[in-house]
């Protein structure tokens, strides 16, 4: 082998990756802690720690396991934080003939890694990340042609081509999808139980950020960080989802409360967007656990918690290659509003969302319906560009690497798409909120008033978004039937002024 150098990005921490199968004196593998990524965006200060712990400790596996690695601290005093002039200054420096890297997630680093080839000296190649279950272009090749892409049908070969959860060639259990018992509130918190964490210090991550004054957002206990930051702290974490959690994980899927931030939900998202877990690994490991426990444990909570990867992560990866770069350009409302500031302290009247926002600000974290039915909700009632949109979601959780969050941000939750990634825009009114959980029971809003003092403001923007987008949705044949509830609608009026006045006074509500 030639002496070769291998870049590993930040969430490309997959210790079975076949370039480590063998040790290869040849091969240094080159990890960079750069501004650049520090700075795209205002991350979370938990996000950035998390990230660069896990590099560490993914070097520190390979070093043990007998691979030279050359790793560069974001405060080290050669550390350019320059991409292209790092790779450029190894290359000269140890005289390297070759330099290869694995294929990366987002589309702005597999511009900026062609580009970089294009001025090297020696021959470059790119592999595959060894990660997800399709290539990037598998679902563009599967919708071809289609102008929704339906996630339930890639769901439906992803089970037959992995054999999961399958009989033959017939779903087990004779349904595909159980998404129908996958919908209950949450009314007894004795079911609750303790995530796993792994708390260790981090002040000296904290520390190297603050002295580099790489401004962040939200909340960090530097002495207890609890994400997990290695393979084995994630195959822990996996292993306390099939054990505690996998039994009611699809029945309180949706559910929302101030009882605890995570419910029934894994907290694996981390470990799987930066490879430290492979989604098919996660997935076999929760059917094994399954079908040894069918006794006690639901298909619907095995099938539903599946479906979640190998179905949506799959199929946003795949709607991501098939869509970038024109799809971060898309504002299918033309939506112009700024987010209101209470998005960066949790400061508002309306307790769905200050509960929301306040844990995503404290934990980086808040679970699916938290994202979509509360807080993109919102945003999209209340017409914000999707821009703005994009950069709190993409900053603020642990998990938010651009291919996962702008299609499900500007995708699944702000329809800017105009409908490629759902048929149509996740948008509710109080009564979802209410159904779900005791969010409203604290409320300084009613739930059940639409106008005057103390209505909900959700009631009334969600009558303003459709009566202002008429023309771009009444077309819609899932959407015909809240035309023709707002047009019955004897106090529409009312409505409409009384979401104007929401609107114009956002930082207050
Ligand atoms: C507006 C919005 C933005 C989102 N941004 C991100 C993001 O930046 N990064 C991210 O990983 N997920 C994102 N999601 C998807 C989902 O909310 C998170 O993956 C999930 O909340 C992570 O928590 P968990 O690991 O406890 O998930 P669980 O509820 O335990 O689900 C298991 C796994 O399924 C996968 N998954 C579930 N839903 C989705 C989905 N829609 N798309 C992709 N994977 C999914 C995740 O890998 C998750 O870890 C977003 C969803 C919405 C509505
Ligand atoms: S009343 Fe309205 S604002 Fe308050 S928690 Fe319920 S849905 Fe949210």
């Amino acid at each position: 082998m030639p002496k070769t150098l291998r870049l590993i990005l930040g969430d490309q921490l997959n210790a079975q990756h076949s370039w480590f199968d063998e040790k290869d004196s040849s091969v240094t593998y080159l990890m960079l802690e750069l501004r650049q990524e520090t700075d795209y965006v205002a991350h979370h200060i938990q996000k950035v720690v998390a990230f660069f712990l896990s590099m560490r400790n993914f070097a520190q596996h390979l070093k043990t396991q007998g691979h030279t690695v050359n790793y560069v601290k974001l405060d080290q005093e050669d550390n350019s934080q320059d991409l292209e002039k790092m790779i450029q200054g190894k290359v000269k420096e140890h005289h390297f003939e070759q330099f290869e890297y694995q294929l990366p997630d987002e589309y702005r680093l597999d511009t900026q890694l062609k580009s970089i080839c294009k001025n090297l000296s020696i021959p470059c190649r790119s592999v595959d990340s060894e990660h997800f279950l399709t290539e990037r272009e598998y679902v563009k090749d599967f919708f071809h042609g289609k102008k929704t892409y339906l996630m339930e049908s890639f769901y439906r070969q992803m089970r037959k081509d992995f054999t999961i959860l399958m009989d033959g060639k017939e779903p087990l259990h004779g349904k595909w999808n159980f998404d129908h018992e996958n919908r209950a509130a949450l009314k007894d918190k004795r079911l609750l139980r303790k995530p796993k964490t792994h708390p260790k210090p981090v002040s000296d991550v904290v520390k190297m950020l603050t002295e580099a004054n790489v401004k962040t957002i939200g909340k960090i206990d530097e002495e207890e960080f609890t994400w997990p930051c290695s393979r084995e702290e994630s195959l822990e974490v996996l292993d306390h989802f099939c054990t505690q959690l996998l039994v009611h994980f699809g029945d309180y899927q949706d559910a929302l409360t101030t009882w605890d931030p995570f419910l029934f939900h894994s907290r694996l998202s981390f470990a799987m967007n930066t490879k430290m877990l492979s989604p098919l690994e996660v997935v076999q490991k929760v059917e094994a656990y399954w079908k040894e426990h069918q006794d006690t444990i639901a298909i619907s909570q095995a099938e539903g918690f599946i479906r979640q990867i190998i179905g949506w992560r799959e199929y946003i990866r795949g709607i991501y290659w098939a869509k970038m770069p024109e799809f971060a350009e898309l504002n299918f409302f033309n939506h112009q509003r700024k987010l209101p500031d209470w998005f960066w302290t949790g400061d508002t009247k309306m307790k769905c969302l200050s509960h929301s926002i306040g844990q995503s600000l404290d934990l980086a974290y808040a679970h699916h319906i938290q994202r979509l039915m509360v807080i993109g909700n919102f945003a999209l009632l209340a017409g914000i560009h999707p821009d703005e949109v994009d950069q709190w979601y993409l900053g603020v959780y642990i998990d938010a690497i651009e291919w996962v969050e702008i299609t499900n941000t500007r995708g699944m939750s702000q329809f800017a798409d105009g409908g490629i990634v759902g048929t149509k825009p996740y948008v509710s009114s109080a009564n979802y909120i209410h159904k779900m959980g005791n969010y409203c029971s604290h409320c300084a809003y009613s739930s059940s008033k639409k106008v005057g003092e103390g209505a909900c403001p959700f009631n009334s923007l969600y009558w303003h978004f459709y009566n202002r987008n008429r023309e771009k949705l009444e077309n819609n044949p899932r959407i015909g039937m809240a035309y023709r509830t707002l047009d019955k609608l004897k106090n529409k009026e009312e409505l409409i002024n009384q979401a104007e006045e929401y609107l114009k006074n956002l930082d207050a509500l």
